[in-house]
């Protein structure tokens, strides 16, 4: 009976120090608090790949996946794959 009494304070006082130390933490930074905004997803005018707007490169026109495309849309918009079908 003596060690019950004795495990009972020695799991009292792991409850209370475990408790103490969830208060003591410091609150997360307001920006850790919410997700992470998805970037917006845009497609090449050119090719039709899906890439993140703040990895595209944009024009008035619209989107490319790298300069190579936004030079070929620019440069023969009758030679384009897609309308040779
Ligand atoms: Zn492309």
């Amino acid at each position: 009976m003596k060690y019950l009494l004795l495990l009972m304070v020695m799991l009292a006082g792991v409850w209370l120090w475990r408790s103490r130390r969830v208060e003591q933490r410091p609150p997360a930074p307001p920006q850790a608090r919410q997700p992470a905004r998805p970037d917006a997803m845009v497609s090449c005018r050119h090719c039709g790949v899906h890439l993140p707007a703040s990895e595209a490169i944009s024009d008035a026109q619209g989107h490319y996946c790298s300069v190579e495309h936004l030079r070929l849309q620019r440069d023969g918009q009758a030679r384009l794959p897609r309308d040779e079908n």
